[in-house]
């Protein structure tokens, strides 16, 4: 199933960023998915393939 994602929308992963952080904002949506982390701020690229395992 393809999970819709929008901009702005706030994500929790199963696994902890190494800050300690699980919650993440979407910055941007396409093939790749940009986020960003709510407790320190550092942003990543993941394709959407690899968000949809990752988000709880
Ligand atoms: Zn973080």
């Amino acid at each position: 199933m393809m999970t819709d994602f929008t901009v702005g929308q706030i994500v929790t992963t199963k696994k902890n960023h190494p800050c300690g952080g699980n919650r993440w904002e979407i910055l941007r949506v396409g093939a790749d998915l940009i986020l960003r982390c709510l407790k320190c701020g550092h942003h990543v690229m993941m394709s959407r393939a690899r968000l949809e395992k990752s988000i709880r």
